[in-house]
């Protein structure tokens, strides 16, 4: 019924900002990586943009933070371009039912990463891009600008140097799959170009505007520039959808029913093909490493708009 009529989606996001406000914030800020330690863990905030470029937001939307694996989409969506159907030979598009940092599966699948969202998968499509490009950094800062409409969006050095110095277990991934041949580049190299996506600063308002390509078949709204085919957008959808909260992906589904990609920032994306993108915030991360409240946010706003894809 709610498809028959338009929704409100402002005063949507205000009851669900409010609901989120109320509700007692469990979890833990990130603190593996000592830099993302300093974040204020009351910030909360979210923004919709609609396939008819209407925004809305509630809350701490126009403050950046650190997006982590989320920018892991758009390094897929380089590396996807690039090399077409052959990168699946690199690695795959299984969920993982494993931790975003586990080593375990890759031993069993000789170093071939169950997705590209972990990070032993991440890595591998840095490796790809070091491969494919002469500085795959700016690469990657070149289509954040472009995409989030922002020619301003940037890293934060003192989160790359707080990876690299904390950086124990990709490290180890990256050396493992190496020893399999599935890394063709110098470690260091392939880790820099890692730890530099991982590190991009968005505001949620920035972030939901840069994945605006997936709700549009592949199409940037704003600049009209197809960025991935229809057939590619309707893939890397279904990426997000099985792989994109680690070990909760089913949780994820169940619960909110859209594509979506998170990261321990506590930052969460998420994709309603043909109708709009969702970014929220809330630093505190559940036991899985995905936002508590973000998580709550989303299922409330899919649950009081009706609109999942299911
Ligand atoms: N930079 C983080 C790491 O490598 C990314 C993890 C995430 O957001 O899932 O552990």
């Amino acid at each position: 019924m709610a498809e028959l009529m338009s929704i409100n989606y402002q005063s949507v996001l205000d009851r669900v900002f409010e609901q989120a406000k109320n509700t007692e914030m469990l979890g833990e800020v990130a603190s593996y990586i000592p830099e993302l330690a300093h974040v204020d863990p009351q910030k909360l905030g979210i923004h919709l943009i609609t396939t008819n470029n209407e925004h809305f937001h509630a809350g701490d939307a126009g403050e950046k933070f650190s997006i982590q694996s989320i920018s892991k989409v758009l390094s897929l969506t380089l590396a996807f371009k690039a090399l077409g159907d052959r990168l699946w030979q690199r690695v795959g598009i299984e969920p993982s039912g494993t931790a975003f940092n586990s080593l375990v599966q890759l031993e069993y699948e000789q170093g071939i990463p169950r997705n590209p969202f972990l990070n032993a998968g991440a890595i591998v499509i840095c490796d790809v891009l070091v491969s494919q490009f002469d500085n795959p950094k700016d690469e990657i800062l070149r289509l954040c600008c472009e995409l989030s409409g922002n020619p301003e969006v940037s890293i934060n050095e003192t989160v790359a140097k707080s990876e690299l110095d904390s950086s124990f277990r990709n490290c180890s991934l990256a050396n493992f799959m190496k020893s399999f041949g599935n890394i063709e580049n110098d470690i260091a190299t392939v880790l820099d170009v890692y730890f530099y996506l991982c590190a991009i600063e968005m505001t949620c308002k920035e972030m939901a505007q840069t994945f605006m390509f997936l709700a549009e078949n592949g199409v940037n709204p704003l600049s009209k520039k197809t960025v991935v085919t229809s057939s590619e957008a309707k893939r890397l959808n279904a990426i997000l959808q099985l792989c994109g909260f680690y070990d909760e992906a089913g949780e994820f589904s169940f619960k909110v029913g859209l594509p979506g990609k998170s990261g321990v920032g506590g930052g969460i994306i998420a994709i309603h093909p043909q109708k709009y993108s969702v970014a929220v915030w809330s630093p505190k991360l559940n036991k899985k490493g995905n936002s508590y409240l973000g998580m709550k946010m989303l299922e409330s706003l899919t649950t009081i708009s009706q609109s999942s894809i299911f």
